[in-house]
């Protein structure tokens, strides 16, 4: 395990008490171009990316198991509302 003082990506604070709760939704390939503009520390087995594609934007939650990995994502924002969203799951006022 990465000490914290080495990691450089954000962590996500504590969930607040009334944090609002994100709709994650099965991830599915599609062939819409995507980038992933920030993302959380990799030292936490759950990773999470702001991605933005086609004037629209996402979350992307990675869960790291052993073998694997699941992959949720939300439902395409406005590139403001998503960068809204991002700060809000930072912060722990969204999850
Ligand atoms: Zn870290």
């Amino acid at each position: 395990m990465i000490p914290p003082d080495e990691c450089l990506s954000p962590h996500l604070g504590v969930a607040q008490r009334d944090h609002v709760r994100l709709v994650w939704w099965r991830f599915y390939q599609t062939f819409e171009r995507v980038r992933v503009m920030e993302w959380t520390c990799a030292c936490r087995s759950t990773v999470y990316e702001l991605c933005e594609g086609g004037g629209r934007a996402f979350i992307r939650r990675i869960v790291q198991l052993e073998n694997d990995h699941q992959v949720h994502e939300t439902h395409r924002w406005s590139i403001a509302e998503a960068r809204a969203n991002w700060t809000n799951l930072l912060s722990g006022k969204a999850r």
